[in-house]
């Protein structure tokens, strides 16, 4: 097992954990085997993994799916990936950052143009919030799981009227069905962050809201949101210039109370108000 030896893998190829790469290696074996579960991995499974670092994940991956696409951006891990996973031929390891990929393409090369795929990832969070947005745009994602540490976790599945709940919780909202699975203390990484963790497991949603312009509706939750203390029409009417009274006579005309903040309107509720000021 690869979990067992992190730290000689380490020493015995001259590497070390990497901060700027956010490398916090997972060295408990039983949080590895708990993301297998929850990820509900059959032999038919396709697996992306982002960030494999040394394979202890990895490992788990090929022996519980039918074939895993790895992207690694650091150099020296790709040269210990060759050896840490001689043995398993159903992997392929993609060098480079994520985010520059060309996923589809890859998908389809490796997987097939139709597969469907479960994406499995532990990655530094700043790059968490990119790459769930990438992932968003590949029907063949079916599934996410992810590590984030616990306080991004709290704002992916913020619920309404909590402080948790923020423009970034009601995109998630907007695209899947986010939970959180269960914790993850930093004493199972080495080196140990400063931070806990969370694994989260997101399901794609293919709901229509019937929006003539997406783009425009998340620019319009993230407005909502730019002053948590000022009102939802306050927000609005000064990011677009639009006069307040109009914005408060749709919401009083919605049953809404006309100051009413956005951290109390839930995502189907922003649909409606949205669809009144620009789209009808
Ligand atoms: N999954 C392993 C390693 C986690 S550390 C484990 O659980 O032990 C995070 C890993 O993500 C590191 O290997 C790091 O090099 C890699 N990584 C960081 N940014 C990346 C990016 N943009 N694209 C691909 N891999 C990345």
């Amino acid at each position: 097992m690869i979990v067992d030896r992190t730290k000689q893998i380490l020493n015995e190829n001259n590497a070390f954990a990497k901060k700027n790469f956010g490398q916090n290696f997972l060295i408990s074996k039983s949080i590895l085997e708990k993301i297998v579960s929850e990820a509900n991995l059959s032999k038919d499974d396709y697996v992306i993994e982002i960030g494999p670092g040394l394979g202890s994940l990895t490992e788990f991956l090929c022996i519980n799916s039918s074939k895993v696409l790895c992207y690694e951006i650091d150099e020296k891990m790709i040269e210990i990936l060759g050896k840490t996973l001689k043995e398993y031929e159903n992997k392929k390891i993609i060098f480079g950052d994520f985010l520059k990929q060309d996923v589809k393409k890859d998908i389809e090369e490796y997987f097939g143009a139709d597969a469907k795929v479960k994406v499995i990832a532990n990655l530094p969070y700043y790059i968490t919030t990119p790459i769930m947005f990438k992932l968003l745009e590949i029907d063949n994602v079916t599934e996410e799981i992810f590590m984030v540490q616990k306080e991004m976790g709290d704002r992916f599945t913020g619920v309404v009227n909590t402080k948790d709940y923020n423009a970034l919780s009601v995109y998630v909202k907007y695209y899947t069905e986010t939970k959180k699975a269960f914790l993850v203390g930093r004493n199972n990484f080495f080196p140990a962050p400063n931070v806990d963790s969370v694994i989260l497991h997101s399901f794609m949603k293919k709901k229509d809201y019937g929006l003539k312009n997406e783009a425009n509706f998340l620019k319009f939750i993230r407005n909502a949101f730019v002053q948590r203390r000022k009102t939802f029409a306050n927000n609005i009417s000064s990011a677009y210039g639009l006069n307040k009274q109009y914005i408060e006579t749709i919401l009083v005309n919605l049953s809404y109370e006309k100051t009413i903040r956005s951290e109390s309107l839930s995502l189907d509720e922003f649909v409606s108000i949205y669809l009144k000021i620009f789209e009808q």
